[in-house]
């Protein structure tokens, strides 16, 4: 929650009874219960019986290609995923050599409760979650905001100098007072779309030219304050920690966020993110058209993923819809589909796969090529124990903490596998700007200078002496599979992103452009959130259904069945 005392924290909606309204991450612009949906006794549909078996090319085996295989082969299609590294995508889990227990998430980590298209899946799997230790919240024992070189210590908000309330109220006064905070909440919480729809509208067209730092900078909350209350809210921000590197993000980007609570009640999955999409491919579903009884997406493709893909083009199959989408791999095979799930990051359809052009119309294009990608960067070391926990006899109080800073790490986060075992530190989690700088540095370097920077923050404590083998670091833009963290939309942006996130409802499209379909988180209103990636994923699978042919059935009807009432509005 916010670094404050004084404001009421959301529940949590894990804790919500069956049918009791919470805050989900039910996404304004199109507010669609892709969690009813899921769990709906009717299922997603079905295909007509010479569909059945239909091969159906997934490319790329992150969260949303794993779920789209998944919900696909449920249906009776066969997907074929395609995956030029490993499945799980930017769920990425690595072990530590020398403890493999001891994990370090990579990419997705801490995964908000009012995801619950999300944890439909994490609770199919029946994954073990633990509550992920934010700043201030009850499973970090203590925190330590670090700005100007003056350590502020805290076990909860309370603790803080009253200047840090004044912050977190400015930023809820600057919601509740320019972006009618509680109502869309309200209508989010009792699910009144056609409300929500009203208020978030007319929010996209006041917001769409307005930056996160514009918003804050010209509220009449942070007009009355000083600047430094705005640098320290950049610095310190909201939920899981600083959000100034957002700052020249859309506002609509933030306020999706802090509308659904995604950045509140965060839990990390035990054993790593990464097994979610690794079980879902092994995992054998109750419920299958056409499949025999024990078939799941390994068995299915004998045990691996197809390749890398590198191109994709309109097939020649009279048989199939529109001739079929032929897909090519990097080591030369080819093979045409009746419709292609593309999943990858939308930049690599013109940077590392050669796409017919003809497969999307020139404003698709517009909008994939100026999709804006966040840079990232986390640095991980392993520890003998979670020394972190020991007293400093002199003050009292345990001798590290979580810690908010403004130096080079920014934000410190100590991940803890129980006393007297092995555990690990997060030494720095950063965006654009502040990743950037850790770009050109090799693990070593970026790892000295992590220190460098905490010994200021803690002068007794010598990490690098409990520090365990070599750390492990990334940064997503570096990696040619993804060439970014995730996308997240700049003031002006909202019209390539609506044209992105419908693209899956192709009636009206030249027959030459359908059959491909978009999906992942990419694509998705709310990117940066796995919850985003399994509910475009779904978009695409209803969008494949139909496009053979099938329907959903009419008590559960599916995304593209309410495009009409709910599609997001269209900026002239
Ligand atoms: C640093 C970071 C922190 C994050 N933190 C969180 C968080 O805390 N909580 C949260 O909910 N979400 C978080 N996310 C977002 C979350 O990780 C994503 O939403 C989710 O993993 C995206 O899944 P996806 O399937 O859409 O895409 P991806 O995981 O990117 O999957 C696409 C796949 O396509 C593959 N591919 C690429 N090119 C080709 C090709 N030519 N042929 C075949 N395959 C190809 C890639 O290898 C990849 O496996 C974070 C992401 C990052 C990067």
């Amino acid at each position: 929650m916010t670094v404050s005392s004084p404001l009421p924290e959301t529940p949590d909606p894990a804790d919500a009874a069956p049918g009791e309204p919470t805050l989900t991450m039910l996404n304004p612009d199109f507010p669609f219960s892709y969690d009813h949906y899921l769990e709906h006794p009717a299922g997603l549909g079905s295909l007509p019986e010479q569909a059945q078996g239909t091969e159906v090319a997934v490319i790329g085996a992150g969260l949303a290609g794993v779920v789209a295989a998944y919900e696909l082969m449920k249906l009776g299609c066969k997907p074929v995923i395609f995956e030029a590294g490993e499945i799980g995508g930017r769920l990425k889990t690595q072990s530590f050599a020398a403890a493999p227990e001891v994990v370090a998430d990579l990419g997705g980590m801490r995964f908000p409760t009012s995801g619950k298209a999300f944890y439909h899946y994490v609770d199919l799997l029946d994954l073990p979650t633990r509550e992920f230790p934010n700043p201030l919240t009850g499973a970090a024992p203590s925190t330590v905001i670090e700005l100007k070189g003056q350590a502020f210590y805290a076990e909860d908000a309370s603790h803080l100098p009253p200047f840090f309330a004044e912050v977190a109220q400015a930023w809820q006064r600057a919601l509740t007072e320019e972006a009618e905070l509680e109502a869309v909440q309200q209508a989010i919480c009792s699910r009144d779309v056609l409300e929500l729809k009203r208020l978030w509208n007319q929010l996209v067209e006041r917001f769409d030219d307005e930056s996160f730092y514009g918003f804050l900078s010209s509220s009449q909350a942070f007009q009355e304050l000083s600047f430094e209350h705005l640098e320290a809210f950049g610095q310190v921000g909201f939920g899981s920690g600083g959000w100034d590197t957002d700052f020249t993000n859309s506002i609509l980007e933030v306020l999706r966020v802090v509308f659904t609570g995604a950045d509140d009640h965060h839990r990390s999955i035990d054993g790593g993110a990464q097994r979610l999409p690794v079980q879902l491919w092994k995992h054998r579903p109750e419920r299958l058209a056409h499949w025999s009884p024990g078939t799941s997406l390994e068995s299915l493709h004998g045990g691996a993923p197809r390749g890398a893909v590198s191109g994709i083009h309109r097939g020649s199959n009279p048989a199939l819809p529109g001739g079929g989408v032929r897909v090519t791999e990097k080591w030369g095979r080819t093979q045409e589909f009746a419709a292609a799930v593309v999943t990858c990051q939308s930049w690599l359809l013109s940077a590392r796969i050669d796409t017919d052009e003809n497969l999307f119309a020139p404003s698709m294009w517009t909008a994939i090529e100026k999709s804006h990608y966040m840079l990232s960067s986390k640095t991980f070391v392993m520890v003998d124990r979670p020394f972190w926990r020991d007293i400093d006899p002199e003050t009292g109080r345990p001798v590290m903490s979580m810690t908010l800073t403004d130096r080079l790490p920014r934000a410190t986060y100590l991940l803890d596998e129980g006393p007297e075992r092995p555990a690990s530190i997060l030494l720095s989690y950063t965006w654009n700007d502040d990743a950037l700088k850790w770009l050109p540095l090799d693990a070593s370097e970026r790892t000295r200078l992590m220190l460098h920077s905490l010994a200021k923050i803690y002068p007794g404590v010598d990490i690098g002496a409990h520090m365990i083998g070599e750390p492990i670091t990334v940064s997503w833009e570096a990696d040619p599979n993804f060439m970014g963290a995730f996308k997240n939309n700049l003031p002006g942006h909202y019209r390539y992103q609506e044209r992105l996130f419908g693209h899956f409802v192709q009636e009206q499209l030249p027959e030459h452009q359908r059959g491909v379909f978009l999906a992942g988180d990419d694509i998705s209103f709310t990117a940066g959130w796995a919850d985003g990636a399994v509910t475009t994923a779904l978009n695409a699978v209803w969008g494949v259904l139909h496009h053979l042919g099938g329907t959903a059935a009419a008590e559960n009807p599916g995304p593209g069945d309410v495009w009409a009432d709910l599609a997001p509005i269209r900026l002239d």
